[in-house]
């Protein structure tokens, strides 16, 4: 009788930063729990030891046919920030190759078990293409900022990037120039909707060149492309897409897929959560409140801090707000003491300050009416997903692109300027909560709230794209 085969084996290796890893995590579980896929879920060192500070052994304990396992990254063990550096992290990433290649070919050998890997990193995806590791790409952002980075080789193409001089930065370039010709993209797309690598007057730009080779990599290598979004939500850019890539699939939102599937408490967070801001929720009015926080790497400076604490301020309304640790001014402390104390004093009993908060319970919690974001994409489709409307502050990369689909597309959100000022702030603040566009912005936040939880739900898009997955990617290897 031929001996049972081994049941395949993926393997997880999400960019190191919070907005991958939780995506990544959330997916991995799903695939573990409901189809009973083994994982191994790779973590760099430094994150290793983040998740061990911040919650202790049983962040990494996982559970049988589930194993963590950390690869050297070279990042100093000290140094907190360097997890939140992206430039740190961009170069930590060759450090991995040979760790990643050594963990697959010397414990996952080929002969004793099938594999694949999903993962997001350029470096370790083509080295995945070297050994003979079939690999899929998971893109964890949206799908209009997948299809707006393929845009970037055809704007250099036509000599639109990089820009002619840095004053193409400040005389409203990126605002007069449209791209209409980007497939599956908004008519209306101005260059500064694009993400923001292509600002730049250098053509040996770094940053610039390494996105040109990740979006290659991302179109040619995998064998499938799975995104972290749902169809309704981006139907045109989807089907958009099928012309220039491999098979894709959209199996979002995650964080209602896992719910679904009964596994909801999958945390992955490498900073202790304050769970007490949602006791102080709970003492508020449905609607009353602004949260506003800005992921696990954006930083403000000093004045924008000023800025929006001012406008905070003088829009009267209550607010949680999330100042991490590693967000400080020069050598001050973080959180509150990062604040002018006349602020502090004004708002006393109004405000909550906190350095990391439970995002999507909080996100989830009635009390909140409007959601002051970076627009990094898990911090959006949590927000889409709570029926939370927003005000898009981006600051980089792909926030750009999600902040121009979510204010004129989706027409769930008010965009800021690039540097809002206090009385920019407070107006964008009232018209959400309770001025001129809160009721339209409601009604849509709500209604993408339903189209989020039926794709979600059995029968659904996302639900049945998932199962796809399974059956057309990950089969074969059974
Ligand atoms: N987050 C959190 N608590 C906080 C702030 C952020 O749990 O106080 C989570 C948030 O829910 C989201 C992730 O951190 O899942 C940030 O990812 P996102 O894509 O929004 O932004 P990034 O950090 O990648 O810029």
């Amino acid at each position: 009788m031929p001996a049972p085969a081994a049941k395949p084996h993926l393997v997880f290796f999400p960019f190191p930063s919070q907005g991958h890893i939780t995506p990544a995590f959330q997916l991995a579980r799903l695939l573990h729990h409901c189809h009973g896929f083994d994982v191994t879920f790779v973590h760099t060192e430094h994150n290793r030891r983040r998740l061990l500070r911040a919650r202790g052994p049983d962040a990494l304990a996982g559970a049988p046919g589930f194993r963590f396992v950390a690869v050297p990254d070279g990042l100093p063990p000290s140094d907190e920030d360097a997890s939140r550096d992206v430039e740190a992290l961009l170069l930590s990433l060759p450090t991995m190759v040979p760790h990643f290649k050594e963990l697959v070919l010397s414990e996952l050998p080929a002969a004793s078990c099938r594999r694949l890997l999903v993962s997001d990193v350029d470096p370790i995806l083509r080295a995945a293409e070297e050994i003979g590791l079939p690999c899929v790409t998971f893109w964890i952002t949206s799908a209009s900022s997948f299809m707006a980075m393929q845009q970037i080789r055809h704007l250099v193409a036509k000599g639109l990037v990089p820009l002619k001089d840095a004053e193409q930065l400040r005389n409203g370039y990126l605002d007069s120039t449209v791209i209409d010709w980007a497939p599956g993209l908004p008519k209306g797309m101005r260059l500064r909707d694009f993400p923001t690598f292509i600002r730049t007057t250098d053509p040996d730009d770094a940053v610039l060149a390494l996105t040109l080779r990740s979006t290659e990599c991302y179109r040619t290598v995998p064998s499938a492309v799975v995104f972290h979004t749902f169809e309704e939500l981006e139907s045109q850019v989807i089907s958009a897409m099928s012309d220039i890539l491999p098979p894709i699939y959209a199996i979002g939102p995650l964080p209602l897929l896992l719910r679904e599937a009964g596994g909801a408490s999958a945390g992955s967070s490498l900073s202790k959560e304050n769970r007490a801001c949602l006791d102080w929720l709970d003492g508020k009015r449905p609607n009353s409140v602004v949260f506003a926080s800005f992921g696990s790497l954006v930083k403000l400076t000093g004045e924008q801090l000023a800025e929006l604490a001012w406008g905070l301020a003088s829009s009267g309304y209550e607010f949680l707000w999330v100042i991490r640790s590693d967000q400080k001014a020069t050598g001050a402390a973080g959180g509150t003491a990062l604040l002018p104390p006349e602020f502090l004093e004004e708002t006393e009993g109004r405000g909550c300050v906190t350095s990391w908060c439970p995002q999507e319970a909080v996100l989830r919690h009635g009390a909140v009416g409007a959601f002051l974001t970076h627009c990094g994409w898990n911090s959006m489709l949590e927000s889409v997903c709570a029926g939370v409307p927003m005000l898009c502050w981006p600051f980089a990369a792909d926030q750009q692109t999600n902040s121009r689909m979510a204010c004129t597309e989706w027409r769930v959100g008010v965009e800021l300027s690039e540097d809002p000022g206090r009385e920019e702030v407070e107006a964008a603040i009232r018209q959400v909560m309770g001025g001129g566009r809160a009721e339209e912005m409601r009604r849509s936040a709500a209604e993408w709230k339903d189209k989020a939880a039926l794709a979600a739900g059995p029968g659904g898009s996302s639900w049945v794209n998932l199962e796809r997955v399974v059956n057309e990617v990950l089969a074969p290897l059974m």
